[in-house]
């Protein structure tokens, strides 16, 4: 009988020692899942997956999915890919590659498995949006050749993949829009506009607010996002998505930074840098496909799911 009939699945989270794919192995173990979690280690750490090592159920393997990957596995999470603009930006050729070539790889795996498999797409997909809020029919405003276009691009091209294997091959695919997500575990230096907003709160360094802080964007707690891919993965066959994952309710930055200083009780003042290229003005998902079709919704507000954000932050600092 084939091994997918039995209960307990053998899942790849390719990227699984990054910050979604740890805490959505932490899921998968609970739930009784075998874990194989495939990782080059460039932005993720072995620090994050250290209390599965040992686990009967978990086994990490150190690859880069640029290459060839012969393994046997039941369902797929491709995760792999830096999601910072720092982190992206580093080196844009490898960005662009292990999305498309990764992508190639992992379903090419699929493939020959029959497996099931979920791309971990993203907002970055709408670029900056001249329609708001962003639903899944919408094209995007994507610019081909600037700093943000590795990933962008390679994301995009990563969702064409997945759709021709799916209509080509028949492929089980499975594609998730992820928006802005936030928790424990993010790079403390990556960047980014939490992690950034609470490092500075908590050293009582300036924050830094770029451009006039009217952009906006909608911040979505880990634990949330982690269940909506599940719920994705385990959705009806022919449900493909892409569906958003995302918090719906939109911040603008200057709040975000006040709401930062309030709950760290930071001295902290707020100070403006240049906006950088391309940064998008405004960013909100509409989830009214993932509330009808996937049953799912967030359920953790901003300013709950800042409080053990920093508490990690606080821990890593001391
Ligand atoms: P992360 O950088 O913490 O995790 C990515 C992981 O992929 C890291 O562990 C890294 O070492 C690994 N990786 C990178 N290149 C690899 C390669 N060639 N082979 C094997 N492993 C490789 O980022 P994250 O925030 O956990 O993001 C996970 C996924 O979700 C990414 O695909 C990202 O594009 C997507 N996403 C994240 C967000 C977000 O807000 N965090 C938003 C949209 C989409
Ligand atoms: N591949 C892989 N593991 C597998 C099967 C395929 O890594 O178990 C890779 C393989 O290297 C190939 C890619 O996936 O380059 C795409 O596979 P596919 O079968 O779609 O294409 P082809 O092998 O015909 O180029
Ligand atoms: N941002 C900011 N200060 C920072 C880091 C980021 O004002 O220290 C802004 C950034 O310009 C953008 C928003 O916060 O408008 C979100 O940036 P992030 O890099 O977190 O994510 P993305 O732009 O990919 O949504």
């Amino acid at each position: 009988m084939a091994r997918k009939y039995f209960s307990q699945k053998r899942v790849l989270v390719t990227g699984g020692a990054g910050f979604l794919g740890s805490h959505l192995i932490d899921r998968l173990i609970e739930q009784g899942d075998e874990v194989l979690c495939v990782d080059n280690l460039f932005t993720g750490t072995k620090s994050n997956i250290a209390h599965m090592i040992g686990h009967p159920r978990f086994e990490f393997m150190r690859h880069d999915i640029c290459f060839p990957l012969f393994v046997e596995v039941d369902l797929i999470y491709n995760l792999a890919c830096p999601a910072s603009p720092i982190h992206y930006q580093h080196d844009p050729v490898q960005t662009t590659k292990v999305s498309v070539i990764g992508s190639i790889n992992m379903l090419g795996l699929a493939k020959r498995l029959d497996a099931r498999i979920l791309q971990a797409s993203t907002s970055e997909i709408y670029g900056d949006p001249v329609e708001h809020p962003q639903t899944e029919s919408y094209w995007g405003n994507v610019n081909s050749i600037g700093q943000r276009s590795c990933y962008d691009e390679g994301k995009r091209c990563a969702e064409t993949l997945f759709f021709d294997y799916h209509r080509q091959h028949g492929l089980p695919i499975k594609v998730a829009r992820i928006f802005n997500t936030y928790g424990p575990r993010m790079h403390p230096a990556d960047g980014r506009v939490v992690s950034n907003f609470i490092m500075q709160a908590l050293r009582g360094d300036d924050i830094t607010i770029y451009g006039d802080g009217g952009q906006t964007r909608s911040f979505c707690y880990v634990d949330d996002l982690v269940q909506g891919l599940m719920k994705l993965m385990e959705s009806a066959e022919g449900f493909t998505g892409p569906v958003n994952i995302g918090n719906p309710v939109e911040f603008t930055i200057q709040e975000l930074a006040e709401i930062v200083v309030e709950l760290t009780g930071s001295r902290s003042k707020l100070v403006r840098r240049p906006l950088p290229s391309d940064d998008p003005t405004q960013r909100r998902p509409d989830i009214d496909l993932a509330r009808r079709e996937l049953g799912w919704e967030p359920a953790v507000s901003l300013r709950e799911g800042l409080v053990p954000t920093i508490k990690y932050f606080a821990d890593l600092a001391c």
